[in-house]
């Protein structure tokens, strides 16, 4: 059996900013190898995402974990050679009475995290945004800066071909194993390494299940609607309706999704869009909510996994305390995409110096579940 110094299950967005992170590191001379089963990444969340970032958490470290992303999408272009085609019209959360109380105390942590937001009442909501129908709207919250969406897909391409580059190795297997120390593989091998990194996505809470681990993250399908609209309203921030429907401009048309209701959300199911979500949950909103897309067609669509962390929809990195060789980077629930960067940076530094240099993401570590101290995330979209 070949020894390896690290092996990364799972060459997504974060499993390939991690093999990125540490083949780049000067301080680390180790072999990485990244198993990744479907090289064509024809289901992997990466690839379907709505690859959007914001600054809007409630959360504080996940303010600090975006805002790294989005300087370094900024960068990218110099650091990975692509085009991430950046659009920073930032995010506009609406809120009803209901959500106001909430929406008041997520800004109030944005703004003492330093980030541009501000609170817009509806009259000056209608000035800005008149192509949005206040109705039913006491509120809103709208980030000016550090917000906006990109090209997911083309940045995980661009991370694993740096890492690559780098030495990195990709093998295309599947895990169907998972020891302290090795992982055993769908064409009968095993291979060997001092650590193990899951970054399977949606798929990582049954990797961690081979080694009787449990790992509270399954994969919850959402599904996107591309739509096109006969007379587009003009400028558009990617907006929250408090119906929890949302939508942003990709191109000339709209995409848009929803949350499924509480109860209609099962693990696992299959990834088949669900046009009924479009016909009775997000039309209906949108028509109301922007007349202009009362004419929407859709165009397109897919659906995608989220790895939902269900204890408390944020990511779990770091360490696995019952077995420290194992190491998790996944659960991100929605938000993945835009922390790749940070999280690939922070679990290299671990991995490099046995520490986190840069931004100390203790608190998302495993010990939270084991001690049933959840980080719950308000702005889960
Ligand atoms: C519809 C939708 C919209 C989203 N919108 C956003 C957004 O706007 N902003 C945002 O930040 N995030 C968003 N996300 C979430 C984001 O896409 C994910 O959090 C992120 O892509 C997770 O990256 P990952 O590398 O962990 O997972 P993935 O990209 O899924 O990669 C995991 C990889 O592991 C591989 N794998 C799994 N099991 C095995 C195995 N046994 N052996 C070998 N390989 C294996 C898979 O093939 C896959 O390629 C969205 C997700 C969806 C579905």
């Amino acid at each position: 059996m070949k020894q390896n110094d690290v092996l990364i299950v799972g060459g997504g967005a974060i499993g390939s900013s991690i093999a990125y992170h540490l083949a780049s590191d000067k301080d680390f001379a180790g072999r990485v190898v990244v198993i990744e089963r479907d090289p064509s990444y024809a289901r992997a969340s990466s690839a379907l995402s709505a690859s959007s970032i914001r600054q809007q958490f409630s959360t504080p470290l996940n303010i600090h974990l975006s805002r790294h992303g989005i300087e370094f999408l900024r960068t990218a272009p110099k650091l990975l050679d692509v085009d991430l085609a950046l659009k920073e019209m930032g995010y506009l959360f609406l809120a009803s009475a209901a959500g106001q109380a909430v929406l008041r105390a997520n800004n109030a942590v944005q703004r003492g995290e330093g980030c541009a937001v501000e609170l817009v009442e509806p009259a000056e909501l209608a000035r800005r945004f008149p192509w949005i129908a206040t109705d039913g709207l006491v509120l809103a919250s709208f980030g000016a800066a550090n917000e906006g969406w990109f090209d997911g897909p083309s940045l995980m391409q661009a991370f694993r071909r740096a890492a690559q580059d780098r030495g990195a190795v990709y093998v295309a297997d599947e895990v169907v194993g998972l020891g302290r120390r090795h992982v055993d593989l769908r064409t009968g091998g095993r291979m060997a390494a001092g650590t193990i990194v899951v970054a399977a996505g949606a798929w990582s809470g049954e990797i961690a299940a081979m080694a009787g681990i449990a790992l509270p993250v399954e994969p919850r399908r959402r599904s996107v609607f591309v739509f096109d609209v006969r007379r587009p309203p003009g400028p558009t921030p990617l907006t929250i309706d408090p119906s929890g429907v949302w939508f942003r401009p990709e191109g000339r048309f709209y995409i848009g999704g929803t949350t499924p209701a509480a109860g209609n959300d099962p693990a696992g199911a299959p990834l088949e869009v669900q046009h009924r979500e479009w016909d009775e949950m997000v039309w209906p909103v949108l028509a109301a909510r922007v007349p202009a897309f009362e004419a929407a067609k859709v165009v397109n669509s897919w659906a995608g996994y989220y790895d939902y962390n269900t204890f408390d929809q944020n990511g779990i990195v770091g360490r696995c305390p019952a077995a420290e060789s194992v190491i998790f980077a996944t659960g991100f629930s929605g938000h993945g995409i835009q922390q790749s960067p940070a999280v690939g940076r922070a679990v290299a530094e671990l991995i490099a110096h046995g520490e986190y240099r840069t931004l100390d993401l203790r608190p998302f570590g495993y010990e939270r579940i084991s001690a049933g101290r959840p980080i719950r995330e308000l702005n889960v979209v």
